[in-house]
C-alpha cells in the first residue's frame, strides 16, 4: 500500500482491472468495503487507487463496474473494427482514438471522406458486426507478428499481445475487448469533422447506439408533435414555417420603420431644450435594442441629440445608442466618460456611440447624460 496526493493505493496478487491505456480509461469498481476510483500501471505494478485505506495482507474481492467495462469494451472492440473498415473500403488509417463519456472519436487519414464513403464503411463494420466473429488474444513473437498483417506497426519491443477479429483485423493492442464481434452490437457513425490533414470520425457502438436511437427517436416523437406533422413531414414544415418567418419579416420591416419614425418625431416634439438645441433622453425596459439605431437617427434628423437606453429584458445591461447632430455634443466623448463612470464599456464617433451599462447603474446614467448634453458643446459630466 502507498499514499499518492492523499489517496491510499494498493497493489495486490492478482487483478482484472485494465489500468487505462491505448485511448480507453482504467476501470473502476471495488476492493472490498472501498471503492476503486483509478487503477494505473507503473514499472509492471498496478495501483488500485481507493477512496480510504484497506489492511495489508487482507484478502479482499475485487468488484468491476461492469456495465462501465462492457461498455468499453463494446466502444473499444468497435474501435478495432471500424478502423480496419476504414483502411478495407476507403484506404484510410487510423491515426488516433479517444473513448470519452459519452462518444467515441478516430482520427483518420483521409482529407474529407464523403457522406456516401462513410456509408459503405459504416455499412460494411456491421456486417462483420452480425458475422459474430470470434475475438482471440494471444501472445506472439515479434517474428511471429512480422508475418501478421496488422492493422499499424506495433509501439512497442519484446512478445506483442495480438487482438484478432477473425480473419479480418489483427492488432497489438492491451485493452480490453468482447468475446465475439455481434456483442460489438451496432456501430454508429454520428459524424466527421476537418482535424488537420486528416478527419475526426464520432461514433458509438452497442449501449450507447441503443441509447443515442433513444434519444433521437423521441426528440423526434416531441418535434412531430409540435409541428403536428409526421416525423417525415417535419422537413418541409421546419421550411414553411421559416418561409411564412421571412413573409413576415418583410411585412413588418416598414410598418416598424413608419412606427419609429412617428415615435421619434413625437419624442423631438417633447424634448428637454438645452443651451441651444432638445435633447431626447430616454431608456426602455422589455425592448429590442436594435430598434435604438433608426430611432436616433429619426431623432438627430430633427435637430435633436439622442440618448436612449434599451434592455431587451429586465435585468440585462442596457445597450446604450447616443447620436448627435454635427455642431452639437460629441456623443462618444459623452458615452465614453459615462461608461468608466458607471462601469460600462463602450464609446464611438462625434456623431454617434454606441455601448453598455450594468441594469442597476441605468437611472443614474440616464440623467448624468441628460444634464451633460443640456448644459452645452463639452459634454462633460457633471461633478
Ligand atoms: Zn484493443
Amino acid at each position: 500500500m502507498r499514499e499518492r496526493d492523499g489517496a491510499a493505493e494498493v497493489a495486490l496478487d492478482a487483478t482484472a482491472f485494465y489500468p487505462g491505456g491505448g485511448g480507453q480509461p482504467a476501470d473502476t469498481g471495488s476492493l472490498g468495503e472501498r471503492s476503486v476510483v483509478d487503477a494505473v500501471e507503473e514499472e509492471g505494478i498496478l495501483w488500485h487507487r481507493l477512496d480510504g485505506a484497506l489492511e495489508v495482507g487482507a484478502a479482499v474481492t475485487g468488484r468491476l463496474d461492469w456495465a462501465r467495462r462492457f461498455d468499453h469494451m463494446q466502444q473499444h472492440t468497435g474501435q478495432h473494427l471500424l478502423s480496419r473498415a476504414f483502411v478495407d473500403v476507403a484506404q484510410a488509417d487510423t491515426t488516433s482514438f479517444h473513448l470519452g463519456d459519452a462518444i467515441v472519436t478516430i482520427d483518420i487519414e483521409h482529407a474529407g471522406p464523403p457522406a456516401d464513403l462513410l456509408e459503405r464503411v459504416e455499412a460494411r463494420a456491421n456486417e462483420v458486426v452480425w458475422e459474430d466473429r470470434p475475438v482471440t488474444i494471444r501472445w506472439t513473437t515479434p517474428e511471429e507478428a512480422a508475418r501478421l498483417p496488422l492493422r499499424k506497426p506495433p509501439a512497442v519491443q519484446g512478445d506483442l499481445r495480438i487482438v484478432e477479429l477473425e480473419a479480418y483485423d489483427w492488432s497489438a493492442c492491451g485493452g480490453t475487448h468482447v468475446a465475439r464481434t455481434g456483442q460489438i452490437g451496432l456501430i454508429h457513425l454520428l459524424g466527421t469533422e476537418r482535424n488537420k490533414d486528416g478527419t475526426r470520425v464520432t461514433f458509438v457502438c452497442g449501449g450507447r447506439a441503443l441509447r443515442r436511437l433513444r434519444d433521437s427517436g423521441s426528440l423526434l416523437r416531441s418535434l412531430a408533435l409540435a409541428f403536428t406533422a409526421g416525423e417525415a413531414d417535419l422537413p418541409r414544415a421546419v421550411a414553411r414555417l421559416k418561409g411564412d418567418r421571412a413573409a413576415l419579416e418583410r411585412r413588418l420591416k416598414p410598418l416598424l420603420r413608419d412606427a419609429l419614425e412617428r415615435e421619434a418625431e413625437a419624442l423631438v416634439a417633447a424634448a428637454e431644450q438645452g443651451v441651444s438645441w432638445p435633447v431626447v433622453a430616454a431608456s426602455w425596459e422589455g425592448r429590442d435594442p436594435s430598434e435604438l439605431g433608426p430611432l436616433a437617427a429619426g431623432i438627430t434628423r430633427r435637430g435633436a441629440v439622442a440618448l436612449l437606453f434599451a434592455a431587451e429584458h429586465p435585468g440585462d445591461p442596457s445597450r446604450a445608442h447616443f447620436a448627435a447632430p454635427g455642431g452639437t455634443i460629441s456623443a462618444g466623448t459623452l458615452l465614453g466618460s459615462l461608461c468608466r463612470r458607471h462601469g460600462g464599456k463602450g464609446g464611438g464617433r462625434p456623431e454617434s456611440a454606441q455601448g453598455s451599462i450594468p441594469a442597476d447603474r441605468v437611472a443614474r446614467a440616464l440623467d448624468d447624460a441628460r444634464a451633460a448634453a443640456l448644459a452645452g458643446p463639452d459634454s462633460e459630466l457633471p461633478g
